[in-house]
């Protein structure tokens, strides 16, 4: 009798939880930018590439519009997500730029729903799975986007951004598209919160994402390692690797390379000596283009691939299959 009531119970707090996420997700972007600058600049500019917008503020904040709203029609929230975004001074070399940053604003454990306990989420995953917003005055996710590509020479080489939708970019510009679509992968949970560096928990626990990750020259998987395991694990190129069911099941679908992988499992980037910011936290960098490598890689415009995989595998619920193909966008 007992264990009937149990079940019961069980099966009330699964339907709630199904019922609760079962919608698209709705983006908001928070414009974090002073007057003038950035979202906020009045300069006149001719409409792009699908892009209407007659000032450069409308025209970028219409083409991250265009982003989130991508990101909105795949995954399940009945949570709004807010994304706090600066334009902001990021390093730009002739050569190199990093184009931009993003990531959760803060993070949640135990809360109702949670699938592993004593685990850290991401606030917008906790907050899609929880059903509710657990801090209600706060942004979820924060993203900066290099302001610096303007067309200064030393920048680049003279770049500025392309603010059109239609993957039509001309050259000397650069993509918004993928950019912000990749920044916000990081957003949502396509990130540990482990310090590589020294292999430390995030205040003493576990994170979702490295509940995923296992070393195959050592065989053990992240949550399994002491520190010193971790700080090893996070440089040993290409023993780091993806375990999650949904990945592993679709990544040939998307990867054709043999070296993608290790033991059957996705590599992520794992270089000697550690790149903060680029560790871990992508796919292993080789001559494929998925969304979430640490390069963008001009032959992507508006599909998240493997992405989408990861994100199951951490606990989104997905509007699409996993094991769906895009191979010419998802629009
Ligand atoms: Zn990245």
């Amino acid at each position: 009798m007992t264990g009937d009531i149990r079940l019961k119970a069980t099966c009330l707090a699964l339907a709630l939880g199904a019922a609760a996420s079962a919608q698209a997700a709705t983006f908001v972007i928070v414009n974090n930018d002073p007057p003038g600058v950035g979202f906020n600049d009045t300069t006149p500019v001719a409409p792009v590439g699908n892009n209407p917008e007659t000032t450069l503020g409308a025209q970028r904040l219409f083409a991250v519009q265009f982003v989130t709203d991508t990101w909105g029609a795949l995954l399940e929230s009945p949570v709004t997500i807010e994304v706090r975004t600066q334009w902001v001074d990021l390093t730009c070399t002739q050569n190199s730029a990093v184009l931009g940053s993003a990531g959760p604003i803060s993070v949640n454990r135990d809360f109702p729903n949670a699938p592993e306990s004593n685990t850290w989420y991401p606030i917008a995953l906790a907050n899609s799975l929880e059903g509710a917003d657990a801090i209600p005055p706060d942004p979820d996710i924060n993203m900066n986007i290099n302001i610096n590509i303007d067309g200064d020479p030393g920048c680049l080489g003279g770049a500025t951004w392309y603010l059109g939708l239609d993957d039509n970019n001309p050259g000397g510009t650069v993509d918004i598209v993928p950019l912000v679509l990749h920044e916000l992968g990081h957003g949502l949970g396509f990130l540990t919160l482990v310090n590589s560096a020294d292999g430390t928990l995030f205040s003493g626990r576990n994170d979702i994402y490295m509940l995923n990750l296992r070393d195959t020259e050592v065989d053990l998987d992240w949550d399994e390692m002491d520190n010193a395991q971790r700080q090893a694990s996070a440089i040993n190129d290409p023993d780091l690797v993806w375990t999650g069911p949904n990945v592993t099941a679709n990544a040939s679908s998307f990867v054709g390379q043999a070296s993608a992988f290790s033991d059957g499992f996705m590599r992520m980037n794992a270089p000697d000596p550690l790149q903060p910011g680029s560790s871990v936290s992508h796919w292993a960098a080789g001559p494929w283009t998925l969304l979430m490598e640490p390069s963008l890689s001009g032959a992507l415009f508006d599909e998240v691939d493997l992405t989408i995989d990861l994100f199951a595998d951490i606990g989104w619920q997905t509007t699409v299959a996993t094991d769906v193909i895009f191979a010419d966008g998802f629009e």
